[in-house]
């Protein structure tokens, strides 16, 4: 598999991130002039070195976590595996959960310490699940992809699609209660086509026959505290389903 790093896939991408910014809500962004300008302009033929990147089959048949996590470690099944630094496969509580929580894929300080959710935005994940009156530890917390995209950008689908197999496992065997998606592009990831977090949030889906409830990723409500509100409302759905309250506040 092999995609090759053109103007026109540069353009593409920016479509696709513009699409993104869109479906989570954000109506304007600032463009520099000269990004324009070079955008407007159709460049030369350029040669690029193609780097290929084989897909191996991923074993569907892996007896524990570890067992994941270890054969994760050397996976080069997509082109992110060029970049990372580390893998960061999740943790947590690996068996029977309450709730196991999945985000769309490693930033840079997930891939310095290879955890998951441990940049900014996951100390407001840490902050969310304590407000539901748990600890990370209580809960299992992972990535859809296990390789971060280069420059934080969103995974693609067929990144996605290549490392879903991992997810799909690790989720059969922690069996959580509830799993809790975080941000439209792991929805994206988890259901296999374009969804609208903004709309979808808060409305309960199915995952393999789990309960399922899609909410904003933490990094969003880091740029829009606005809608910590609506993440919250989200979270005490959950909360509900597991015949739970919050806790008081402290
Ligand atoms: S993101 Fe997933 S499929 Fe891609 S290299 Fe990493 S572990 Fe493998």
């Amino acid at each position: 598999m092999a995609e090759e790093t053109t103007f026109y896939g540069l353009v593409e991408d920016l479509e696709k991130y513009l699409e993104y910014q869109r479906d989570e809500g954000i109506q304007r962004l600032e463009v520099h002039r000269s990004v324009l300008e070079a955008l407007a302009k159709e460049p030369e033929p350029e040669v690029v070195e193609e780097i290929v990147v084989e897909a191996a089959p991923i074993p569907t048949d892996f007896q524990s976590l570890e067992a994941i996590a270890t054969y994760i470690s050397t996976c080069t099944n997509c082109e992110l595996c060029q970049e990372r630094n580390c893998t960061v496969p999740g943790e947590g509580k690996a068996e029977s959960p309450d709730i196991m929580f999945i985000g769309e894929g490693p930033g840079a300080e997930e891939d310095a310490q290879g955890r998951p959710f441990v940049g900014k935005a996951g100390q407001l994940l840490s902050k969310m699940i304590d407000a539901m009156g748990y600890s990370r530890e209580d809960v299992f917390i992972g990535n859809v992809v296990k390789c971060r995209p280069p420059n934080n950008r969103k995974p693609v689908k067929e990144e996605m699609d290549l490392c879903l197999p991992y997810l799909r496992q690790q989720i059969g065997l922690i069996k959580p209660k509830i799993i809790v998606g975080l941000g439209g592009t792991a929805m994206e990831g988890l259901l296999g086509r374009p969804v609208s977090i903004t709309r979808m949030r808060g409305v309960w889906q199915e995952y393999n026959g789990m309960k399922l409830m899609p909410t904003f990723h933490p990094s969003y409500l880091l740029r829009d505290p606005s809608k910590k509100k609506d993440a919250w409302a989200d979270l005490k759905l959950v909360l509900a389903e597991l015949g739970k309250e919050p806790p008081a506040r402290k």
